[in-house]
């Protein structure tokens, strides 16, 4: 695999932006350097792009959808161009994953299922777009009135470093299928699945000026394209924090958006649970992506009368969990970047400072080069509802167990954080399954499962603090677009 992977980075070492279906670097000519957070080591570089290099982009992307061949495509012929861009990344999945999991230290097998997730991506809004239509809606007499779905026109997709190739996917397969034409800013730390994305784009006979990526510092090159007059709507995957700054930004020119803005989603396990069916999808779901994940289940509630049985076993199972190098395909990778791999132990050390019991903890390789970005998996019993680590998206590897009492109480631990993205609710009681998973706040919410970034076809997004609007599925191919009423009279 790393073979296969120097080969490929030899051929492209300097990955440029796609502009107008054109190859090309920042203005400045500056870049930034690309570390793979396996080994700390530098290994490409990407173009630090700013201001002049957005405005760019966003002519492009106007120019494309005001005047090029796409303002006059049916949707029958985007979405054929989408399936084409699917089958170019199907034919080269191994190359993606290399280049995701190297640039991000994710495992690799996880680089794999990210290239099958955007492939799917592309195949579902390939096939989407042309079902979406309008109403005739009963009006006065004498006049017809419809509705069509119009694109909202040129968007800009603001990307996270966690699952690039797979939100790029999410993006682009709706905002395309409805007609927008788009402006990528990947995150500086994972920008080289979404230019190769990009290239693919222009292989597969998207016109010049319908897909532009655009890499620089978010406080530069993000920063622009999310206050640009040029811009009608905005998408964003990432912090609350950053998503606060973008509406601001998107507010100065009235634009609308939708925020994906993470979550600290719970797991409820009921005393009835089939607790050895649970216990690989509680783990998974926080140690997938080495925690850094929106949807990681990140609490896992625990009925009275089996927490101890559960908190054991999960104990017995993080002990187990070894990070490593994204090549070795270990049950995590290192952290996305210093600074993240700091926030993970800050939490880690200010919870056990605080007198949180830790009833599990995994280890790093002792293979892992020494420069990389490993933080060992943390389990944490009996928190305090109250606690930081109990409220606060840590966005790695660090699962906190609660205790409760009954239904109600149970309820109410769940809603208790800021946040309300995804949750899990494990029991065999039917009438439970609908009560509990009606009363929690949270956009998706599994049954005896848990899909942490998982399903397509599945509308996802937040309530609370985790954001607004809904991405995947066909939900996503109404945000992207906006409703026209057309009223005739014929009397
Ligand atoms: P972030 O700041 O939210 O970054 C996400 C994206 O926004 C990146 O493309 C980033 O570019 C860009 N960006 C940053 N500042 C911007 C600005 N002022 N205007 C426009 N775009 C801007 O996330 P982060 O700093 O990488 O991570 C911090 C925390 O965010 C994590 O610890 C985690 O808690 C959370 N997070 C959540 C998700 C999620 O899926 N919900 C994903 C990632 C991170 P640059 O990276 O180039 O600055
Ligand atoms: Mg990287």
């Amino acid at each position: 695999m790393v073979q296969n992977l120097s080969r490929i980075i030899a051929q492209d070492k300097n990955f440029l932006n796609i502009i107008n279906g054109r190859r090309v670097a920042a203005l400045s000519q500056e870049t930034i350097t690309v570390l793979c957070p396996s080994d700390g080591l530098a290994f490409a570089t990407i173009p630090a792009g700013s201001a002049g290099d957005v405005d760019r982009a966003v002519s492009a992307a106007r120019e494309a959808f005001d005047h090029g061949p796409w303002s006059r495509m049916t949707a029958v012929e985007r979405g054929r161009l989408l399936t084409r861009l699917g089958r170019l990344i199907e034919q080269h999945g191994d190359e993606l994953a290399a280049l995701e999991s190297r640039d991000t230290g994710k495992p690799i097998r996880q680089g794999r299922a990210d290239v099958a997730a955007a492939m799917r991506y592309y195949e579902f809004y390939g096939g989407a777009g042309d079902k979406i239509h309008g109403d005739t809606i009963p009006f006065l007499d004498g006049y017809t009135a419809l509705t069509l779905r119009e694109p909202h026109g040129v968007v800009a997709g603001i990307i996270p470093w966690n699952y690039p190739m797979q939100i790029m996917a999410r993006v682009v397969g709706a905002a395309l299928a409805m007609g927008n034409t788009l402006v990528v800013k990947p995150a500086e730390d994972a920008s080289l699945s979404t230019i190769r994305i990009g290239e693919l784009a222009v292989d597969a006979g998207f016109p010049d000026g319908v897909l532009n990526v655009i890499t620089g510092y978010g406080r530069e090159a993000g920063a622009a394209l999310s206050s640009h007059p040029g811009i009608d709507y905005v998408t964003f995957t990432g912090s609350p924090t950053t998503g606060t700054a973008i509406q601001q930004a998107a507010a100065t020119n009235n634009r609308g958006v939708t925020m994906e803005l993470g979550g600290k989603s719970p797991q409820i396990v009921f005393a009835d649970t089939d607790i050895e069916r649970a216990l690989p999808v509680l783990v998974n779901a926080i140690i997938q992506n080495g925690g850094q994940t929106c949807s990681a289940g990140s609490r896992i509630l625990i009925e009275r009368p089996i927490y101890d049985e559960v908190a054991t076993a999960l104990g017995e199972r993080f002990n187990k969990l070894v990070a490593g190098p994204h090549d070795a395909d270990l049950d995590l990778g290192a952290m996305i970047n210093p600074a993240q791999k700091r926030r993970v132990e800050n939490y880690v050390r200010a919870a056990a400072e605080a007198g949180i019991d830790v009833a599990g903890r995994g280890s790093i390789d002792s293979n892992a080069p020494a420069a990389g970005f490993y933080v060992a998996p943390v389990l944490f019993g009996a928190v305090d509802p109250s606690a930081i680590i109990a409220q606060e998206e840590v966005f790695g590897p660090v699962l906190s167990l609660f205790a409760f009492n009954d239904e109600q109480d149970a309820i109410r631990l769940a809603n208790s954080t800021e946040y309300g993205l995804v949750a899990g609710v494990w029991t065999k009681d039917g009438a439970r399954q609908h009560r509990v998973a009606k009363r929690i706040r949270a956009g998706q919410v599994f049954v005896n499962a848990y899909g942490a970034g998982g399903g397509i076809e599945l509308p996802f997004g937040g309530f609370k603090k985790s954001g607004h609007g809904r991405e995947k599925g066909f939900e996503a191919l109404y945000d992207m677009s906006a409703t026209k009423t057309i009223i005739f009279r014929h009397d």
